[in-house]
């Protein structure tokens, strides 16, 4: 529909950690919050993510 939006969801609880256009933010997102999930407080690392990239066909 619009344009590319990239969804982090935790693989523990399911909790939706990071929804924007820029993966670049997803490590700014997670610092102040140590790495951690906000809902299960399960730590967090980039190959945990489950990221969900959704592209508008052009
Ligand atoms: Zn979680």
């Amino acid at each position: 529909m619009s344009s590319v939006a990239f969804e982090i969801v935790c693989s523990s609880c399911g909790s939706l950690v990071y929804a924007g256009y820029d993966l670049r933010y997803v490590r700014d997102v997670l610092k102040p919050n140590a790495g951690k999930c906000k809902g299960c407080g399960s730590k967090l690392s980039q190959s945990d993510f489950i990221v969900e990239i959704k592209k508008a066909a052009s």
